[in-house]
């Protein structure tokens, strides 16, 4: 297929804010597309060449593609990005400068979606010496071959900032509209085929194949696949046991609710390989943990629980914080699996010997789940009971906080696993003010001795496709690294990801998550959103977490009117 044809749904997408209009544009597509294709296609739609469970990211900077647009225009740099500061945009800058190319440049050959995918995919691999400028050599060949719109969204896409607007959710309709039922108005027949596809997006993570699926009438084939991740369950915060057993019923299950990070588990005969909640693999990082889940009693299985760090001396649970080094670091994981020990709590089931736990029950899966796991001091199913009163689950919370736990969770016995849903088949009752998790998208750069760090951070919530900042927060970021998160490990992290630089402040692309404690939310005209924190503080980086889950605008006003 003609990379063209698909830019050409890039630009019906990005001129419609209309769901049906951009879900129809995409089923027209799909329509045309040779399943072959459908995985890429599908990819590239949401800006992708690489499923969520692939943890491979392209992770071109802004700079490179200045330089090769430097290359296939003539153009200096200086040129370039005063552009690039009027327009905002690199990709909208690359449209405009494609259209002026060099005659040496300028080349016939068309580009098609298998070029675009395969150079985008090859860019991860370059490395070693002289790799940034092989990459500047590919990056340029696209564009060379590229029309202005092509230019565009090529750019785009390697920078992961495709704004076109499609989520998850429009995929999904378009895969129903495409092959499924096109009419709307028929609602039963209609909304059945939402629930098929959505279930097959769940459990396999890849509208490629479900597309397919939907093509074929092999829907009810897609499953869960052993070594592939899925979506995780969520929960809903409540605010007192009442309210929890409303949502959960009685009898319902509580547990503690610990202060670690969700692990994702697959074992495949002796291969185990663990996930995060965000889909990435992490199982080179704990070797212990790989070691001790050897012993699953279990051909193959896959569990949901948590990982948890603990002091070494005391043997009592340790905040997230201090042990989310381990998540990133890639190198000296001995030492770190000494210095920063950690231990497991299991608390859910989705696989076992090859069937599919999702339907069946809680209280099913908690059983197989206890004849799967060897316990230990290391590893462990949650500390778990059955309970009825309100008098029950407050000794329970009594307790989990007395060991150091964040609160307690409470699940319904009767319910299935509804994976990447927040429903109410689970419920959290933590102790403090509740924290906000929200992206940096922007910062100032400190002064004095804070003059080499990005130091003020502003933050925002989520409104539908946007983002809408709440305050600026410095407070609870470290000076030195090893009392936590640093401003200097916040700045390596920024730079690449800057936009826009005017004076002091520079604009960043939303992808660094804060965990932020305040004393009060305020209405206030300073800040798009419309409100702003007061005496904002960062807890920590919610580096666990996707930025789909960051607090909504909506939350916002809740909790503001709550108050
Ligand atoms: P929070 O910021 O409160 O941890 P969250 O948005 O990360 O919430 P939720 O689904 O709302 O995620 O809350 C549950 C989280 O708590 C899980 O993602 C998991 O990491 C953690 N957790 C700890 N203990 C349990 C448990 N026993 N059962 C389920 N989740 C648990």
């Amino acid at each position: 297929m003609r990379y063209a044809k698909l830019c050409e749904v890039y630009h019906q997408l990005e001129n419609t804010s209309k769901r049906i209009e951009k879900t129809t544009a995409i089923a027209q597509l799909l329509k045309k597309t040779d399943d072959d294709a459908l995985d890429k296609i599908t990819l590239l739609l949401q800006g992708k060449v690489f499923p969520s469970y692939d943890d491979q990211k392209i992770g071109i900077a802004s700079k490179l593609v200045v330089k090769a647009l430097q290359r296939t225009t003539g153009l200096s740099a200086g040129k370039i990005t005063a552009l690039w500061k009027k327009t905002g945009d690199l990709g909208e800058t690359a449209e405009q400068l494609t259209g002026k190319k060099t005659q040496a440049t300028l080349t016939s050959s068309h580009l098609t979606v298998d070029k675009v995918f395969s150079t985008l995919q090859k860019l991860t691999t370059v490395e070693g010496k002289g790799s940034v400028d092989l990459k500047m050599k590919m990056v340029a060949e696209l564009l060379s071959s590229a029309s202005p719109l092509e230019a565009k969204y090529v750019v785009r896409t390697l920078l992961e900032d495709l704004r076109v607007g499609v989520g998850d959710g429009t995929l999904r309709d378009s895969v129903v509209e495409a092959f499924l039922e096109d009419d709307r108005e028929k609602k039963e027949e209609y909304k059945k085929a939402v629930e098929q596809v959505q279930h097959a997006f769940d459990v396999t993570n890849n509208f490629g194949t479900v597309a397919k699926g939907a093509r074929h009438g092999k829907l009810k084939e897609a499953s869960l696949t052993i070594g592939r991740p899925i979506k995780v369950m969520l929960f809903l915060k409540v605010e007192d046991f009442k309210e929890a057993f409303e949502r959960v019923s009685k009898p319902a299950a509580i547990e503690y609710k610990y202060d670690g990070f969700r692990v994702q588990v697959h074992k495949d005969g002796k291969k185990v390989r663990l996930f995060t909640r965000r889909l990435e693999e992490v199982t080179t990082q704990f070797p212990e943990v790989v070691q001790w889940l050897q012993k699953l009693k279990a051909k193959t299985c896959v569990l949901d629980g948590e990982i948890i760090g603990i002091d070494k001396k005391s043997k009592t649970f340790l905040p997230f914080q201090q042990i989310s080094q381990r998540i990133k670091r890639k190198h000296h994981i001995e030492k770190l699996v000494k210095d920063l020990p950690v231990v497991v709590r299991f608390f859910d089931l989705m696989e076992k010997d090859n069937t599919s736990y999702l339907d069946k029950h809680y209280e099913e899966r908690w059983k197989a789940l206890k004849q799967t796991v060897e316990q230990s001091d290391d590893v462990h199913l949650a500390e778990h009971k059955t309970i009825s009163t309100e008098k029950d689950a407050e000794a329970f919370f009594k307790d989990a906080l007395h060991k150091g736990n964040e609160g307690v969770m409470m699940k319904k016995l009767d319910a299935p696993y509804k994976p990447g849903a927040r429903v109410g088949y689970g419920v959290k009752v933590k102790t403090s003010m509740e924290e906000l998790d929200l992206v940096i998208v922007g910062a100032d750069w400190g002064e004095g001795k804070r003059g080499k760090w990005l130091a003020s951070f502003l933050v925002a919530c989520k409104d539908g496709k946007e983002y809408k900042e709440v305050g600026k927060v410095g407070t609870g970021v470290k000076e030195k690294p090893e009392e936590g998160l640093s401003f200097g490990e916040l700045t390596k992290l920024l730079k690449p990801l800057i936009i826009e630089e005017s004076g002091r402040s520079v604009k960043v692309k939303p992808k660094i998550i804060l965990e932020v404690q305040y004393e009060e939310i305020q209405a206030s005209p300073s800040y798009a959103s419309g409100f702003a924190l007061r005496f904002p503080r960062v807890m920590r980086l919610r580096d666990d977490k996707p930025i789909s889950e960051i607090a909504t605008l909506h939350h916002v006003k809740e909790l503001y009117e709550k108050q």
